[in-house]
Protein backbone atom coordinates (compact mmCIF):
# COMPACT_ATOMS: atom_id res chain seq x y z
CA UNK A 1 0.00 0.00 0.00
CA UNK A 2 1.34 3.36 -0.97
CA UNK A 3 1.15 5.96 2.17
CA UNK A 4 1.63 9.76 1.74
CA UNK A 5 2.46 11.36 5.54
CA UNK A 6 1.25 14.61 5.61
CA UNK A 7 3.38 16.72 9.05
CA UNK A 8 0.49 19.37 10.00
CA UNK A 9 2.02 22.21 12.06
CA UNK A 10 1.04 25.67 12.90
CA UNK A 11 1.79 27.00 9.61
CA UNK A 12 -0.47 24.14 7.98
CA UNK A 13 -4.04 25.35 8.16
CA UNK A 14 -5.59 22.32 9.89
CA UNK A 15 -7.42 23.14 12.99
CA UNK A 16 -6.74 20.48 15.91
CA UNK A 17 -10.23 20.61 17.26
CA UNK A 18 -13.04 19.17 15.59
CA UNK A 19 -11.32 16.00 13.53
CA UNK A 20 -11.46 12.81 14.90
CA UNK A 21 -8.24 11.39 13.71
CA UNK A 22 -5.70 13.98 14.47
CA UNK A 23 -5.38 16.78 17.22
CA UNK A 24 -7.08 17.47 20.58
CA UNK A 25 -10.15 16.08 21.95
CA UNK A 26 -12.31 17.41 24.29
CA UNK A 27 -15.51 15.22 26.40
CA UNK A 28 -16.23 17.72 28.39
CA UNK A 29 -14.25 16.24 31.29
CA UNK A 30 -10.89 16.30 33.01
CA UNK A 31 -9.57 14.11 30.50
CA UNK A 32 -8.33 15.85 27.03
CA UNK A 33 -7.13 13.65 24.77
CA UNK A 34 -4.22 13.66 22.20
CA UNK A 35 -3.97 12.31 18.99
CA UNK A 36 -0.90 13.25 17.43
CA UNK A 37 -0.90 10.24 14.84
CA UNK A 38 -2.08 8.07 12.76
CA UNK A 39 0.43 5.57 11.92
CA UNK A 40 0.30 1.90 13.17
CA UNK A 41 3.08 -0.75 13.38
CA UNK A 42 -0.52 -3.14 13.47
CA UNK A 43 -3.21 -3.71 10.89
CA UNK A 44 -5.34 -5.56 13.55
CA UNK A 45 -8.48 -7.05 11.86
CA UNK A 46 -10.86 -5.83 14.76
CA UNK A 47 -9.52 -1.96 14.13
CA UNK A 48 -12.26 0.35 14.38
CA UNK A 49 -10.56 3.00 13.44
CA UNK A 50 -9.05 0.81 10.10
CA UNK A 51 -5.53 1.59 10.93
CA UNK A 52 -2.55 0.71 9.41
CA UNK A 53 -4.40 1.21 6.10
CA UNK A 54 -4.92 4.84 5.55
CA UNK A 55 -3.66 6.12 2.28
CA UNK A 56 -2.85 9.04 4.10
CA UNK A 57 -1.37 9.38 7.19
CA UNK A 58 -0.92 12.52 9.26
CA UNK A 59 1.54 13.17 12.06
CA UNK A 60 1.00 16.21 14.18
CA UNK A 61 3.73 18.93 15.67
CA UNK A 62 4.03 18.61 19.36
CA UNK A 63 4.80 22.41 19.13
CA UNK A 64 0.87 22.52 17.56
CA UNK A 65 -0.95 20.33 19.88
CA UNK A 66 1.20 22.56 23.15
CA UNK A 67 -0.32 25.53 21.94
CA UNK A 68 -3.67 24.25 21.13
CA UNK A 69 -3.96 22.30 24.42
CA UNK A 70 -2.75 25.11 26.14
CA UNK A 71 -5.88 27.44 25.55
CA UNK A 72 -7.84 24.40 25.92
CA UNK A 73 -6.70 24.19 29.81
CA UNK A 74 -7.00 27.94 30.16
CA UNK A 75 -10.66 27.22 29.54
CA UNK A 76 -11.23 24.32 31.57
CA UNK A 77 -9.18 25.90 34.30
CA UNK A 78 -5.74 24.55 35.39
CA UNK A 79 -6.34 21.94 37.63
CA UNK A 80 -6.76 18.17 38.24
CA UNK A 81 -6.06 17.59 34.26
CA UNK A 82 -5.20 13.99 32.89
CA UNK A 83 -3.89 14.15 29.40
CA UNK A 84 -4.76 10.66 27.28
CA UNK A 85 -2.59 10.40 24.39
CA UNK A 86 -4.91 7.99 22.30
CA UNK A 87 -3.97 7.76 18.71
CA UNK A 88 -5.65 6.43 15.85
CA UNK A 89 -2.30 4.51 15.46
CA UNK A 90 0.47 3.56 17.46
CA UNK A 91 2.49 6.52 20.19
CA UNK A 92 5.44 4.53 20.00
CA UNK A 93 5.73 5.49 16.23
CA UNK A 94 5.80 9.44 17.25
CA UNK A 95 8.99 10.82 16.65
CA UNK A 96 8.34 13.56 19.06
CA UNK A 97 6.81 11.75 22.32
CA UNK A 98 9.53 12.02 24.55
CA UNK A 99 9.51 16.28 23.61
CA UNK A 100 6.02 16.12 24.03
CA UNK A 101 5.97 14.27 27.12
CA UNK A 102 8.30 17.02 28.59
CA UNK A 103 6.39 19.96 27.30
CA UNK A 104 2.91 18.87 28.93
CA UNK A 105 4.77 18.46 32.01
CA UNK A 106 5.54 22.40 31.52
CA UNK A 107 1.72 23.40 31.52
CA UNK A 108 0.20 24.19 34.64
CA UNK A 109 -2.76 22.00 35.94
CA UNK A 110 -1.59 18.98 34.22
CA UNK A 111 -1.22 16.23 37.37
CA UNK A 112 -1.46 12.83 35.18
CA UNK A 113 -0.36 11.70 31.99
CA UNK A 114 -1.62 8.59 30.35
CA UNK A 115 -0.99 6.65 26.67
CA UNK A 116 -2.48 3.93 25.00
CA UNK A 117 -0.17 1.05 23.03
CA UNK A 118 -0.08 -1.99 21.32
CA UNK A 119 3.02 -2.67 23.72
CA UNK A 120 4.65 -4.29 20.75
CA UNK A 121 7.56 -1.90 20.26
CA UNK A 122 8.26 -1.52 23.95
CA UNK A 123 11.85 -2.52 24.87
CA UNK A 124 14.00 -2.19 28.20
CA UNK A 125 15.56 1.83 26.98
CA UNK A 126 11.99 2.75 25.81
CA UNK A 127 10.00 1.65 29.09
CA UNK A 128 13.66 3.64 30.99
CA UNK A 129 13.06 6.71 28.86
CA UNK A 130 9.22 6.57 30.09
CA UNK A 131 9.82 6.28 33.59
CA UNK A 132 12.01 8.95 33.22
CA UNK A 133 9.81 11.15 31.26
CA UNK A 134 6.86 10.32 34.80
CA UNK A 135 4.51 9.21 32.21
CA UNK A 136 1.89 8.17 34.91
CA UNK A 137 0.02 5.30 32.73
CA UNK A 138 0.36 2.77 30.01
CA UNK A 139 -2.67 1.12 28.77
CA UNK A 140 -1.37 -2.26 26.77
CA UNK A 141 -4.43 -3.60 24.63
CA UNK A 142 -3.78 -7.15 25.08
CA UNK A 143 -7.06 -9.34 24.34
CA UNK A 144 -5.14 -12.82 24.71
CA UNK A 145 -1.98 -14.65 26.05
CA UNK A 146 -2.04 -17.54 22.95
CA UNK A 147 0.57 -15.97 20.77
CA UNK A 148 -1.23 -17.72 18.08
CA UNK A 149 -4.20 -16.40 18.54
CA UNK A 150 -2.67 -12.82 19.25
CA UNK A 151 -1.18 -12.89 15.58
CA UNK A 152 -4.64 -13.82 13.93
CA UNK A 153 -5.85 -10.85 15.93
CA UNK A 154 -3.16 -8.39 14.93
CA UNK A 155 -2.54 -9.89 11.84
CA UNK A 156 0.69 -10.08 11.91
CA UNK A 157 3.31 -12.81 11.39
CA UNK A 158 4.85 -13.05 14.70
CA UNK A 159 3.75 -11.76 17.73
CA UNK A 160 6.21 -11.97 20.13
CA UNK A 161 3.95 -12.17 23.57
CA UNK A 162 7.11 -13.54 25.75
CA UNK A 163 8.67 -9.84 25.04
CA UNK A 164 5.66 -8.24 25.53
CA UNK A 165 5.00 -10.12 28.97
CA UNK A 166 8.35 -9.63 29.83
CA UNK A 167 8.13 -5.87 29.04
CA UNK A 168 5.27 -5.54 31.06
CA UNK A 169 7.02 -7.07 34.44
CA UNK A 170 9.26 -4.21 33.63
CA UNK A 171 6.95 -1.47 33.76
CA UNK A 172 5.58 -2.84 36.74
CA UNK A 173 8.95 -2.38 38.43
CA UNK A 174 9.19 1.04 37.23
CA UNK A 175 7.18 3.80 38.16
CA UNK A 176 4.39 3.89 35.44
CA UNK A 177 0.90 2.01 36.02
CA UNK A 178 -0.09 -0.09 33.63
CA UNK A 179 -3.74 -1.14 32.57
CA UNK A 180 -4.12 -3.89 30.54
CA UNK A 181 -6.88 -3.12 28.10
CA UNK A 182 -8.25 -5.79 26.03
CA UNK A 183 -11.34 -6.61 24.00
CA UNK A 184 -13.58 -9.15 24.60
CA UNK A 185 -14.60 -10.81 21.33
CA UNK A 186 -17.80 -13.53 22.23
CA UNK A 187 -16.54 -16.82 21.81
CA UNK A 188 -13.18 -15.59 20.25
CA UNK A 189 -11.06 -15.13 23.45
CA UNK A 190 -13.78 -15.77 26.14
CA UNK A 191 -11.02 -18.42 27.86
CA UNK A 192 -8.00 -15.76 26.99
CA UNK A 193 -10.16 -13.22 28.83
CA UNK A 194 -10.05 -15.64 31.82
CA UNK A 195 -6.51 -16.16 31.62
CA UNK A 196 -5.73 -12.29 31.37
CA UNK A 197 -7.68 -11.94 34.88
CA UNK A 198 -5.60 -14.22 36.42
CA UNK A 199 -2.59 -12.22 35.37
CA UNK A 200 -3.71 -9.45 36.97
CA UNK A 201 -5.18 -11.65 40.49
CA UNK A 202 -1.69 -13.26 40.87
CA UNK A 203 0.11 -9.93 39.98
CA UNK A 204 -1.84 -8.18 43.05
CA UNK A 205 -1.26 -11.27 44.89
CA UNK A 206 2.35 -10.67 43.76
CA UNK A 207 2.06 -7.38 45.78
CA UNK A 208 1.35 -5.24 42.61
CA UNK A 209 -1.16 -2.78 44.07
CA UNK A 210 -5.00 -2.21 42.70
CA UNK A 211 -2.97 1.18 41.04
CA UNK A 212 -0.49 -0.29 39.95
CA UNK A 213 -2.29 -2.91 37.44
CA UNK A 214 -5.32 -2.41 36.14
CA UNK A 215 -7.88 -4.43 34.07
CA UNK A 216 -10.20 -2.45 32.19
CA UNK A 217 -12.25 -5.07 29.73
CA UNK A 218 -13.73 -3.36 27.00
CA UNK A 219 -16.91 -4.52 24.91
CA UNK A 220 -16.02 -5.31 20.91
CA UNK A 221 -18.15 -2.42 18.93
CA UNK A 222 -18.67 -2.34 15.25
CA UNK A 223 -17.86 0.69 13.62
CA UNK A 224 -18.91 1.31 9.91
CA UNK A 225 -15.57 2.37 8.89
CA UNK A 226 -13.60 0.23 11.18
CA UNK A 227 -12.60 -3.54 10.42
CA UNK A 228 -14.64 -6.48 11.46
CA UNK A 229 -13.97 -9.66 12.97
CA UNK A 230 -14.97 -12.36 10.98
CA UNK A 231 -18.26 -14.12 12.56
CA UNK A 232 -18.13 -12.47 15.92
CA UNK A 233 -20.90 -10.62 16.32
CA UNK A 234 -20.95 -7.73 19.30
CA UNK A 235 -23.23 -8.47 22.19
CA UNK A 236 -26.17 -6.30 23.92
CA UNK A 237 -24.58 -3.93 26.98
CA UNK A 238 -26.72 -6.15 29.07
CA UNK A 239 -24.85 -9.57 28.17
CA UNK A 240 -21.54 -7.53 28.43
CA UNK A 241 -22.32 -6.10 31.66
CA UNK A 242 -23.87 -9.93 33.03
CA UNK A 243 -20.46 -11.06 31.95
CA UNK A 244 -18.57 -8.90 33.92
CA UNK A 245 -20.56 -9.46 37.26
CA UNK A 246 -19.96 -13.42 36.84
CA UNK A 247 -16.27 -13.12 36.40
CA UNK A 248 -16.64 -10.38 39.08
CA UNK A 249 -17.50 -12.77 41.45
CA UNK A 250 -15.51 -16.38 39.88
CA UNK A 251 -11.97 -13.92 40.41
CA UNK A 252 -13.12 -11.84 43.35
CA UNK A 253 -12.11 -8.39 41.20
CA UNK A 254 -13.24 -5.27 39.96
CA UNK A 255 -13.98 -5.23 36.57
CA UNK A 256 -16.84 -3.12 35.62
CA UNK A 257 -15.11 0.00 35.89
CA UNK A 258 -16.71 3.43 35.86
CA UNK A 259 -15.72 7.41 35.52
CA UNK A 260 -14.84 7.47 39.75
CA UNK A 261 -12.59 4.45 39.12
CA UNK A 262 -10.61 6.66 36.19
CA UNK A 263 -11.27 10.02 38.53
CA UNK A 264 -13.13 11.42 35.71
CA UNK A 265 -15.40 14.48 35.97
CA UNK A 266 -17.22 16.80 34.23
CA UNK A 267 -15.69 20.28 32.85
CA UNK A 268 -15.91 23.11 30.84
CA UNK A 269 -16.27 22.19 27.25
CA UNK A 270 -14.22 24.20 24.41
CA UNK A 271 -15.98 23.84 21.62
CA UNK A 272 -17.61 27.53 20.78
CA UNK A 273 -19.16 26.58 18.07
CA UNK A 274 -22.99 25.15 18.48
CA UNK A 275 -23.57 23.33 15.55
CA UNK A 276 -26.43 20.60 15.19
CA UNK A 277 -26.93 17.74 13.01
CA UNK A 278 -28.70 18.41 9.36
CA UNK A 279 -27.01 22.19 9.79
CA UNK A 280 -25.52 23.03 6.48
CA UNK A 281 -22.23 24.96 7.57
CA UNK A 282 -19.67 26.99 5.08
CA UNK A 283 -16.09 25.76 5.24
CA UNK A 284 -12.81 25.81 3.57
CA UNK A 285 -11.31 22.57 2.48
CA UNK A 286 -7.81 22.08 3.72
CA UNK A 287 -6.34 19.00 3.23
CA UNK A 288 -6.86 15.50 2.04
CA UNK A 289 -7.71 12.82 4.49
CA UNK A 290 -7.10 9.50 5.12
CA UNK A 291 -8.47 7.95 2.30
CA UNK A 292 -9.69 8.91 -1.03
CA UNK A 293 -13.52 9.65 0.07
CA UNK A 294 -12.69 12.27 2.82
CA UNK A 295 -10.70 15.62 3.10
CA UNK A 296 -10.78 17.97 6.00
CA UNK A 297 -12.19 21.16 6.36
CA UNK A 298 -11.82 24.56 8.33
CA UNK A 299 -15.26 26.47 9.47
CA UNK A 300 -13.20 29.11 11.54
CA UNK A 301 -9.58 29.37 12.88
CA UNK A 302 -9.80 27.11 15.68
CA UNK A 303 -12.20 24.45 14.13
CA UNK A 304 -12.00 21.77 12.14
CA UNK A 305 -14.51 19.16 10.36
CA UNK A 306 -14.08 16.30 8.90
CA UNK A 307 -15.82 15.78 5.55
CA UNK A 308 -17.29 12.92 3.70
CA UNK A 309 -17.31 12.81 -0.04
CA UNK A 310 -20.14 11.49 -1.40
CA UNK A 311 -19.59 8.47 -3.86
CA UNK A 312 -18.39 8.59 -6.47
CA UNK A 313 -16.43 11.83 -5.27
CA UNK A 314 -13.41 10.96 -4.63
CA UNK A 315 -10.65 13.68 -3.16
CA UNK A 316 -8.30 15.66 -6.16
CA UNK A 317 -6.13 18.79 -4.98
CA UNK A 318 -8.42 20.61 -7.12
CA UNK A 319 -10.87 20.86 -3.70
CA UNK A 320 -8.05 22.25 -1.70
CA UNK A 321 -8.60 25.50 -0.80
CA UNK A 322 -12.40 25.61 -2.07
CA UNK A 323 -14.92 27.08 -0.26
CA UNK A 324 -17.99 24.92 0.69
CA UNK A 325 -20.93 24.07 2.05
CA UNK A 326 -21.67 20.92 3.55
CA UNK A 327 -23.85 19.31 5.59
CA UNK A 328 -23.54 18.44 9.29
CA UNK A 329 -23.50 14.61 9.82
CA UNK A 330 -22.33 13.88 13.19
CA UNK A 331 -22.33 16.83 15.63
CA UNK A 332 -22.27 14.98 19.22
CA UNK A 333 -22.33 17.39 22.05
CA UNK A 334 -20.22 15.04 24.00
CA UNK A 335 -17.00 15.97 22.74
CA UNK A 336 -15.97 17.98 20.21
CA UNK A 337 -16.39 15.63 16.98
CA UNK A 338 -17.47 16.87 13.73
CA UNK A 339 -18.28 15.45 10.84
CA UNK A 340 -20.30 16.66 7.42
CA UNK A 341 -21.00 15.27 4.04
CA UNK A 342 -20.53 16.92 0.55
CA UNK A 343 -22.01 17.24 -1.63
CA UNK A 344 -25.61 17.06 0.05
S1 LIG B 1 -6.29 -1.79 17.07
FE1 LIG B 1 -4.67 -0.40 17.74
S2 LIG B 1 -2.79 -1.51 17.27
FE2 LIG B 1 -4.39 -2.50 16.12
S3 LIG B 1 -4.37 -1.50 14.08
FE3 LIG B 1 -5.86 -0.40 15.36
S4 LIG B 1 -4.70 1.27 16.26
FE4 LIG B 1 -3.19 -0.20 15.50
Amino acid sequence: MSSEVIYINEKSDIPLFGVDFIGVIDRGTNIVELKPLTLCNLKCRYCFVSAGDYKTNFIVSSDYLIATLENTIQIKGNYDIEIHIAPYGEILLYSELFILLEKLWEIDGIERISMQSNGLMLNKKTIKKLENANLTQINISLNTLSPSKASYLCACKEYDMDRLLANIDLLLDSNINVLLAPVWFPRENDEDIEEIIKLVVNKRREGYSEKKIQLGIQKYLIYRTGRKLKKIRPKSWDYFYTQLTKLEKKYDIKLKLGPNDFGIHKREKTMPLNLKKNEIVDLKIVSNGRWKHECIGKIDPNIGIKVLLKKPMIYSPELLGKKIKARIIKANFKNNILTAIFPF
